[in-house]
């Protein structure tokens, strides 16, 4: 299908440029084609996961070098992570673009402009915060707990990826349902002394850079003039992703100019819970009315039974178009293994990574893939001693900012190590065993003390300090070890835009998939969005594992099955195997069905008993001196009012009640349904 070129190429001459033009097309479908080739501008490439939107997106850059309709030194290539910046990279450069094209993150782009701005105007760079907590710590009173610094630090990001300033925070939490352990009138107090002692100190944190770069440009014509000339043509990848501040800097940098061409699967929108919002890329055509769309309908990453598995997993998570038809060959339907603990669970991974392993296949063919941080440790260690070569990417729990901060603490420390991990052990103990937001910095934490207690294990004299020395080594050679072959052990959040022959996705369990805190509609849609992502990466072979125990730090908790592996069986099972299945299902004693369990309730909410619920835990929560969302959820006692447990099993089948929930309030609970019902 080949296309009339764009305006203002010239043809082409040398034989070599047209054989690696014709190289660049060469098996690319007709949509791909039109994508890559299209003279349109702006242009939006939407489809699904593994459709090929980051391969279309090099080959344009490269298209466009090659036939001389651009010069690569103006083109600049956007993505929201370091990591994906390198895959674009390595990907440019595999297309012959070497180091002409740049590519990079939002932020690594405006530092860098900021910072040539700051030589030439002979000012001081400020400083860059990058110990946000320590520095917000001190806003707080004594005595404020961890809860809330990391509330507040994760507010005031949030505020600041929606270009929200602290006097309209107070209104905009209120509307974006925010939830924190802080009153919104007092984040916004601590969010405006934040700002202000910045500016005192002449410190900049990392979103002030991109906020900072946009005012640059649209005060100093000067500077604008000279960003634009050097940055003509802009090509984002992964752009369901952006948030207001990001786009509000790219509007900036493209002034009246509309050479933007932006690749992206709003079915992979992962970031909203921080501020990220898929509308800039579903409602393009409205912000460019002169937009053209190509959509992609081929999935070419994935076998069939992958992608049917992935689709069901998505399940009401959809936010646009239609499922993709697989160009693969069939291949095995992705298998479910259930294992009596976390433990066993990783050892059984550690088999299956190394069964999966065909003759002369790297290490680095494959991926374990996890909801949580915090659930990479225990892997990790099954994986080292089976001797299977495995890389964290990021850092793993050393990103976390809970974990930053304990070990910030410990740093330079002559203190016994087993004395300070006594200490941490107790910050990792709480009153809510309840897998909420909380749950799960403490459940990093009690990662980073296993962690200690492995360095007592081979060194008894340990100081607190040296471990910290020790935690951070172990990180770099991590970070060293990444161009060698080995096992990628990451997050779902971290694995996006990747792909791997053989995917691992562990922890399938209610109160991971879907995350315990997630409970409005919105959270639970992204929840499965995020499952959809870490189910697309698979090529050929999807393994997915889940426990009946794990245990969050000092505590071991009964696990149920993720409702939403029911979907993804049934996905490749026959109509008998589903109905056997269903059947199977619907003997179990209690409680809505598994793939309904975590969502809604099943059916609407009896009020009056809603309210009686209600009424218990605000006199529950004063008497404890908690707020009460501590006790129980909204949606929590939405979905007690509905199912009417008579039971404690009943109970437990609801989503945010667990086992110590249960055996705390299970009594009470019962006693009040029955009350109603029997009234
Ligand atoms: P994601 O949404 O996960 O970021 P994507 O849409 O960006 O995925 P790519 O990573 O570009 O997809 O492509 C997925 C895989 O399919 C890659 O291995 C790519 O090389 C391959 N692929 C894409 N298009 C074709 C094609 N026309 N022929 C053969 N392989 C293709
Ligand atoms: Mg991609």
């Amino acid at each position: 299908m080949a296309r009339p070129p764009a305006p203002g190429t010239r043809p082409e001459s040398d034989a070599r440029t047209t054989d690696r033009i014709a190289d660049l097309l060469d098996g690319l479908n007709p949509e791909q084609l039109e994508a890559v080739t299209t003279p349109h501008t702006p242009l939006r490439i939407l489809a699904g996961a593994g459709s090929g939107k980051t391969r279309v997106l090099t080959r344009r850059i490269a298209h466009r070098v090659l036939t001389d309709d651009v010069d690569p030194r103006h083109v600049l290539a956007l993505t929201f992570t370091r990591k994906a910046a390198g895959e674009l990279n390595h990907r440019l450069r595999a297309l012959g673009m070497r180091d002409a094209v740049a590519a990079g993150t939002f932020h690594s782009v405006a530092y860098a402009q900021l910072r040539n701005r700051w030589a030439d105007r002979n000012i001081k760079p400020p400083a860059l915060l990058d110990r946000k907590l320590g520095f917000l710590r001190r806003l707080l009173p004594h005595g404020a707990d961890q809860t809330q610094l990391l509330d507040l630090a994760g507010e005031i990001e949030w505020a600041k990826a929606r270009a929200i300033p602290p006097e309209r925070y107070e209104r905009a939490a209120a509307s974006g349902n925010r939830r924190t352990s802080i009153p919104a009138a007092r984040v916004a107090t601590l969010f405006e002394r934040y700002e202000d002692d910045k500016k005192k100190r002449r410190m900049v944190d990392f979103d002030d850079l991109l906020s900072l770069c946009r005012r640059a440009i649209t005060t100093d014509a000067e500077f604008a003039a000279a960003q634009r000339w050097r940055f003509r043509h802009y090509f984002v990848d992964e752009f369901q992703d952006v948030n207001p501040l990001q786009l509000g800097l790219l509007h900036a940098w493209l002034g009246d100019r509309d050479d933007l061409c932006v690749v992206g699967d709003p079915n992979q929108a992962i970031y909203a819970w921080n501020g990220a919002d898929a509308d800039a890329l579903v409602s393009f055509a409205k912000h460019y009315p002169t937009s053209h769309t190509v959509e992609l309908r081929h999935n070419y990453r994935s076998t069939p039974e992958i992608l049917r598995a992935a689709n069901a997993a998505l399940g009401s998570g959809r936010l646009a178009g239609q499922p993709l038809v697989a160009a693969r060959a069939s291949g095995p339907s992705p298998r479910i293994s259930k294992f009596r603990t976390d433990r066993d669970e990783a050892v059984g991974i550690a088999r299956a990574v190394r069964d999966s392993r065909a003759p002369g296949q790297p290490w680095s063919a494959q991926a374990v893939l996890v909801r949580t941080n915090a659930q990479i440790p225990v892997l990790e260690e099954a994986l080292r001693t089976a001797g299977i070569p495995c890389r964290t990417r990021g850092g793993g729990l050393l990103a976390l900012p809970e974990v930053k901060h304990a070990l910030a603490g410990l740093e330079g420390s002559r203190a016994p190590l087993g004395v300070a991990l006594v200490d941490l052990e107790l910050a990792t103990e709480g009153a809510d065993d309840e897998p909420g937001v909380e749950a799960e910095r403490r459940g990093n934490l009690a990662a980073l003390v296993r962690l200690g207690h492995d360095l007592l294990a081979v060194d008894p004299a340990a100081s607190a300090g040296a471990f910290v020395e020790w935690m951070r080594a172990s990180a770099s050679t991590d970070q060293l070890g990444a161009g060698s072959d080995a096992v990628d052990l990451l997050t779902f959040h971290a694995a996006k835009g990747l792909e791997w022959p053989v995917v691992h996705v562990a922890g399938l369990e209610d109160g991971l998939v879907p995350i315990g805190h997630a409970k409005r509609d919105a959270e639970i849609a992204e929840e499965r969005r995020l499952f959809y992502v870490a189910c697309t990466r698979a090529e050929r072979e999807l393994r997915l594992t889940w426990a009946e125990q794990r245990t969050f730090g000092t505590r071991t908790m009964n696990r149920n099955r993720s409702g939403w592996l029911d979907d993804v069986e049934d996905a490749n099972s026959s109509p008998e195997l589903v109905a056997a299945r269903r059947a199977r299902t619907d003997r179990r004693p209690a409680g809505p069905p598994p793939s309904r369990r975590g969502t809604k309730p099943a059916g609407p909410p009896d009020s009056a008993l809603l309210k009686a619920l209600k009424d218990w835990r605000s006199s529950a929560a004063r008497g404890a001196n908690v707020p009460a969302y501590v006790i129980f959820a909204d949606a929590t006692l939405e979905a007690v009012a509905a199912a009417r447990p008579t039971r404690r099993t009943e109970l437990l089948a609801l989503s945010g009640i667990g086992p110590v929930k249960v055996e705390r309030y299970g009594e009470t609970l019962l006693d009040i349904v029955k009350a109603h019902v029997d009234a």
